[in-house]
């Protein structure tokens, strides 16, 4: 058991040694409760990511030909590491990244669950015989690790979002080089020393910080990088699928969302609530209601969360992760003037229920806000909203509501409450999202499929499906048998 900061590391991981960026070039990394720096990390670029691409490639030639009872076992360890550390980490993720103590906590115990799926994974990677269509021919398919895997992560869940990449990766045979958010980089640094603490092979892991643009064109451009696997936002990902295109390298893409919350009128009123209030001020988005007295209910729910940062006990809820989505925040409270796609200005003004203003905590805080009278005009409707704010819409009817949740260029999760099985039937067959919530807030999960639809990515993370895109798959022909 450490302390967090025995997991703080102000080195970039490359073939197993925690170095400097080239130029000395630093990163100040911010504590988004205080706004007062943690510490620095170093500002690395193309030079460094080609070293650290070389080193996989080569760490790759030997770990590749691990048999996978070892590499689970590695991974078993990793996970058991990451429990023995959860505090550590927790308070190490919640420094730099500002979330509630619980839910960092939460968050390091969803990244242990990830790599102890794979370890188990591992060892089920199973190919196929297939009858054969030639009487001296037999037909083998076989699956082999794709190669060097670059990684890019986001800021909202810097401990979690490389579970689901590492684990997979090392499970299959793959080799890593990672590069977290500039905001939140000491939780990806930790997965190293923690990879160290286990004996991952040098060269397996190599972490990466520094400048996204060169680290980034590096990882996508390098031939000998085979896979992309990036979680963040639909614009960056749509660069990277472009720079990854010249060299044809696979990608798995896990990109934005507006998750829409739904409350049909034959729901359990107090089930949806507790259900909206635990899902969406963790990353709100939208809910329409058909429920009249909907509106009533989250007011008095959410006036429980306690924003509160008064470190280390009483972490309970989150500040800002920076000015930037602060002021994005503040900014929902009106129509915005920016529409996805449409030419129409944003008409009428959504009415505060509870919150709307900064927390008297101070001006990193937020309080949980609920609006009434929200309309498909208002940029929230269809933009990702990174605060504690939940837009409420009003439908009258079924095909309505899906019609108002599909309106949206993302996919990926969808939640809706409702008694009526048959309901529940229709509205999730129709729903164009890649994971749905009937009757259930909180339903991500190491051992289901997550993964968006339209722009909301490519591919599948965590479950079995999840080690499907680290492996290549290879028809392997045994002719000449005379039989
Ligand atoms: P972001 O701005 O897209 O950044 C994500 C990562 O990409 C960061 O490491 C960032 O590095 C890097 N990056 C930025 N520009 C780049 C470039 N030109 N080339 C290569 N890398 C580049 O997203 P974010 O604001 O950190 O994260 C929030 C987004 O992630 C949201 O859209 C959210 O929906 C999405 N997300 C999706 C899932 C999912 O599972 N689908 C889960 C969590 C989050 P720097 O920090 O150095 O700029």
């Amino acid at each position: 058991m450490g302390s967090w900061s025995d997991f703080r590391r102000d080195r970039i991981l490359v073939a197993g040694q925690w170095v400097s960026a080239d130029n000395g070039g630093v990163l100040d990394v911010i504590d988004p409760a205080t706004g007062e720096s943690i510490g620095t990390v170093p500002n690395a670029g193309v030079a460094e990511t080609g070293r650290a691409i070389e080193a996989a490639s080569a760490a790759f030639e030997t770990f590749s030909r691990t048999t996978a009872a070892e590499r689970a076992k590695m991974l078993r360890d990793l996970s058991t590491a990451i429990l023995d550390n959860q505090d550590a980490l927790a308070e190490l993720l919640t420094r730099e990244q500002g979330k509630p103590l619980a839910e960092a906590k939460g968050e390091v115990g969803m990244s242990a669950a990830y790599i102890l799926w794979f370890a188990e994974e591992a060892r089920r990677v199973y190919g196929d015989t297939i009858p054969s269509p030639w009487g001296d021919r037999r037909i083998m398919v076989t699956k082999s690790p794709v190669g060097v895997v670059g990684a890019i992560t986001p800021w909202n869940f810097p401990s979690s979002m490389l579970a689901r990449k590492i684990g997979p990766a090392l499970a299959a045979g793959c080799t890593v080089v990672a590069k977290p958010a500039s905001q939140t980089p000491y939780s990806a640094l930790a997965w190293g020393v923690l990879a160290e603490q286990v004996g991952i092979p040098a060269g397996v892991i190599n972490i990466l910080t520094g400048s996204a643009r060169e680290i980034g064109g590096e990882l996508t451009s390098n031939p000998l990088v085979r896979k992309i696997t990036f979680t963040g936002s639909t614009g960056v990902g749509k660069l990277l699928l472009k720079q990854a295109a010249a060299t044809v390298k696979k990608v798995s893409m896990e990109l934005g969302g507006n998750a829409p919350f739904l409350i049909f009128d034959d729901a359990d009123l107090d089930r949806a609530v507790a259900g909206a209030v635990a899902a969406k001020f963790r990353m709100p988005d939208r809910h329409a209601s058909a429920q009249t007295d909907f509106m009533s209910r989250p007011g008095s729910t959410t006036a429980s969360l306690k924003p509160s940062r008064t470190p280390p006990k009483s972490w309970s809820s989150a500040p800002g992760s920076s000015k930037v989505q602060l002021s994005a925040r503040s900014s929902t409270m009106q129509p915005l003037p920016r529409l996805r796609n449409s030419s129409a200005t944003p008409s009428g003004k959504a009415r505060v229920v509870t919150g709307g203003k900064r927390h008297p905590k101070g001006d990193r805080f937020y309080e949980a806000t609920v609006l009434a009278d929200a309309n498909a005009t208002m940029n929230f409707a269809h933009d990702e909203i990174f605060g504690p704010i939940a837009p409420v819409f009003k439908f009258e009817t079924e095909d309505e509501a899906v019609r108002l949740a599909n309106d949206t260029e993302f996919g990926l999760a969808a939640y809706f409450y409702t008694q009526d099985p048959g309901r529940a039937f229709r509205v999730s067959e129709r729903l164009q999202y890649g994971l749905v919530g009937i009757n259930e807030g909180m339903i991500t999960t190491e051992v289901a499929p997550f993964g968006g639809f339209k722009e909301s990515g490519v591919g599948k993370e965590g479950s079995k499906y999840g080690l499907d895109d680290y492996l290549d798959v290879k028809y392997v022909c045994v002719g000449g048998l005379g039989l």
